[in-house]
């Protein structure tokens, strides 16, 4: 017996849970259910996380959480559950299978067979957003290097156990050198220790283009959290349906299963809608607490309904399907198929596909670091460069001189272009002066000129140079 806990969530959650459950049950799977409430309902009884204490303490304790989909109720600062769910339970991988179901579910790709593993702790989503100026808002992207290695590991292991021969990354570190980069960079280091699995890296937007015409040609493809978020739902939807996924999210210590798609409210309680993608998700719960024959039997007979042409009305096709059936007859359908296997889609095998067991991750030994300038982040309501330049030359001192102005990241001084659009948020580089260095206190220093002479710095960022290479992005034009 393993303790799970479940929720029903809201909209078509409980329907479509139910169904998965009465599945997994007579399927033999071995689990002890603790029902927990999250949602619209915990979210309007005044509680902005929408679940409570005693929700979360049944989480920690039984580790394996399978969660249909719930309301987030528009606007009102309510925190979207599932991002803090995978961030409190370090829930890192984001694991989702797309393949397709040809030609039982219409797609345009036949072939398509891919797993996207999404990082999902960090990257836009670290949600550190800040209004600077009145016409600047920022979003730190941070990317750390435990969360690439436990990513590009991640997707390396499941592309060992899984016997598949490709793992893909995508970034823009064409353009984002540090964080892109950081990612790429450490993709490649851990490709070297997997020889036997073909690896490659894709800038993203002509991969993702490819990735919509030419699925097929990707077996396991690594990325970051917010591509991952857009491409992993691109991935699903074209497979035929964003209906049929579902997703794990794994961390060391806990997981969770869902299905992709949200909570349907316009479908709710008509007892219509596909349990598949849930079903999904619980079958990769399944695996993950190594309860892998009775998945392989769950999966093989939902396949083989599909193949019957058994269909709920998302799927459902004039002709080429058989029966339209509501959530409760779907159910009934696999449990009549377990033991049954699919005759023309390619019956499952999961004998190999339990929990990957990861090593920890290992700090490696710090660089040298040393600071080598600071970035001024000044509002300033002029247009002409030259003038706050002059502004921000006063604050020069014998040390530190003013070396480059950017506005949005482009060079605007010295030599900017007249036609460069310039909005209210300006960055001042200041670096040492020829035969001298800079201190945090020469940093302070320029602080308090720059309160002398009214300027309103809204940050300031420090350059480091870490093994003695400069470790900041150069202005764009410099
Ligand atoms: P949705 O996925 O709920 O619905 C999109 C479309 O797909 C609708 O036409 C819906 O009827 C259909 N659909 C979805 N699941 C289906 C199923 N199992 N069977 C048949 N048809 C299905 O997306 P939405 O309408 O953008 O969002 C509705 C609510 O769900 C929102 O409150 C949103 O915040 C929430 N949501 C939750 C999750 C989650 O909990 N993981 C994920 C996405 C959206």
């Amino acid at each position: 017996m393993t303790a799970i806990t479940v929720a029903k969530g809201d909209g078509i959650g409980p329907e479509i849970m139910d169904a998965t459950l009465s599945i997994l049950k007579a399927a033999g799977a071995q689990l002890e259910i603790d029902e927990i409430a999250v949602g619209e309902k915990v979210y309007l009884a005044g509680n902005s996380s929408g679940i409570s204490q005693e929700a979360w303490e049944t989480i920690r304790r039984n580790k394996v959480f399978l969660k249909s989909p719930i309301t987030t109720p528009q606007g009102g600062g309510y925190k979207s559950l599932n991002v803090s769910t995978r961030k409190f339970l370090g829930l890192y991988a984001n694991v989702r299978p797309c393949k397709s179901l040809h030609p039982f579910v219409t797609t345009k790709h036949p072939v398509m067979d891919m797993v996207i593993i999404r990082e999902n702790e960090e990257d836009l989503y670290a949600g550190i957003e800040h209004q600077q100026t009145d016409e600047v808002v920022q979003c730190l992207k941070l990317i750390s290097r435990p969360g690439c290695e436990k990513i590009v590991r991640y997707a390396f292991e499941y592309a060992k156990q899984q016997n598949r021969k490709k793992v893909t990354c995508f970034t823009k570190d064409n353009i984002m050198k540090q964080t892109d980069g950081l990612f790429h960079q450490v993709f490649d280091e851990i490709a070297k220790e997997y020889p036997e699995i073909e690896n490659e890296h894709w800038i993203i937007d002509i991969g993702a283009a490819k990735l919509a015409d030419t699925p097929e040609v990707f077996d396991v493809i690594v990325m970051g959290n917010l591509y991952g978020d857009i491409l992993s739902d691109v991935a699903a939807q074209i497979t035929g349906s964003v209906g049929l996924a579902g997703s794990a999210n794994i961390g060391e210590e806990c997981a969770m299963f869902e299905a992709i798609h949200g909570s349907a409210p316009m479908i709710a309680g008509q007892n219509i809608a596909n349990p598949s993608g849930l079903l999904q998700g619980a079958i990769m719960m399944l695996n993950h607490i190594g309860q892998t024959d009775v998945a392989e039997k769950v999966q093989n007979a939902w396949l083989k309904t599909l193949e019957d042409g058994t269909h709920t009305f998302d799927v459902y096709k004039e002709g080429s399907s058989k029966r339209k059936v509501s959530t409760d007859e779907f159910a009934k359908a696999v449990i009549a198929n377990l033991g049954n296997k699919p005759t023309l889609l390619t019956p499952v095998s999961y004998s190999n596909s339990s929990a990957l067991n990861l090593p920890k991750y290992k700090r490696k030994q710090a660089a040298e670091k040393t600071l080598a300038g600071v970035d001024l982040f000044v509002h300033w309501a002029g247009e002409n460069p030259n003038e706050i330049a002059e502004k921000a030359k006063k604050l020069e001192t014998e040390s530190v001189e003013l070396t480059m102005i950017t506005n949005r990241g482009i060079k605007v001084w010295p030599e900017g272009f007249r036609e460069t659009f310039c909005t209210d948020h300006w960055r001042c580089r200041f670096k040492p002066t020829e035969g001298h260095e800079i201190t945090k206190a020469d940093i302070i220093e320029l602080l308090t000129k720059a309160l002398d002479e009214n300027i309103d710095t809204i940050k300031t960022e420090n350059l480091y140079n870490f093994n003695g290479k400069p470790a900041y992005s150069l202005g764009q034009g410099q």
